[in-house]
């Protein structure tokens, strides 16, 4: 098995920002791969805002089966076309992880449908993530729980729809506390939500982010896909599996093709 994983970066404060140049000499996008790559069924590429169509065809993404998204600066420049490509192949069974500031990105706010808005700090406090799931895989091999000495605070309320699993929760140093580590399903894909990645704290050389991430990826893996999930089609009378007769009005005719 080989999960193929695309990391996705902005790649514009490491441009911009001279501590986060030194921490991410690199790219933030180069790091996060490099955290995936000593699980041996992860194969690992990156891509940034930056390529044509922001490195997201429609051929990268059928050979993606898990894509890892971090922005922040500027998710308003990436085009509402590829946002909606992105969202149909997580509907057909690709999964996605959303790091960090990708709470506001185009594509975690079109799957969640919702403000996704939330509290904020950049005080570079302590971070503490309760493993409040321990079963789940994407806890596997956690402590109880775990410590990032400098983060930005993300504080509640985090307005997204309830989880289907929530699998950590974060104090902060000034008291605040957020759900950082949230697992959904949209369509056929498995979605991710994992709150630390602040770009001016060195989160992404951690090593125990580093197992979560590659957890979560194994977790978001679908090997399948299910492109008729994105389809209305008709099912008329005559093809139905037993003999029916159709009864009362029906605006359609027998066979009609992509009414919606
Ligand atoms: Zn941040």
């Amino acid at each position: 098995m080989t999960i193929r994983t695309l990391v996705w970066g902005e790649n514009v404060h490491e441009k911009m920002n001279k501590t986060v140049a030194e921490i991410y000499p690199e790219g933030m996008h180069n790091q996060i791969a490099k955290l995936l790559k000593s699980d041996s069924n992860i194969s690992v590429k990156t891509t940034t805002l930056q390529e044509p169509e922001h490195g997201l065809t429609d051929k990268v993404l059928e050979e993606t089966d898990v894509l890892i998204w971090w922005g922040h600066r500027a998710h308003g420049d990436v085009s509402d076309e590829v946002v909606e490509r992105v969202a149909k192949r997580v509907w057909e069974g690709m999964g996605i992880i959303v790091l960090h500031s990708g709470h506001f990105s185009k594509i975690f706010k079109r799957l969640m449908g919702s403000p996704c808005a939330l509290h904020w700090r950049e005080a570079g406090e302590r971070e503490r993530l309760w493993v409040v799931n321990p079963g789940h895989p994407i806890a596997k091999g956690l402590p109880r729980y775990f410590e990032l000495e400098n983060e930005e605070m993300y504080g509640e309320p985090f307005s997204v729809p309830e989880p289907l699993e929530t699998i950590f929760v974060s104090w902060f140093q000034g008291g605040e506390v957020f759900r950082s580590g949230l697992t959904y399903r949209k369509g056929a894909g498995n979605v991710f939500y994992f709150r630390p990645g602040h770009e001016t704290y060195p989160t992404y050389h951690d090593e125990t982010v580093g197992l979560v991430l590659r957890n979560a990826v194994n977790w978001a893996y679908n090997p399948n896909r299910y492109p008729e999930l994105n389809t209305a089609p008709n099912t008329p009378v005559d093809k139905a599996i037993e003999p029916i007769t159709a009864r009362g009005g029906s605006l359609h005719e027998s066979g009609e093709e992509g009414f919606r």
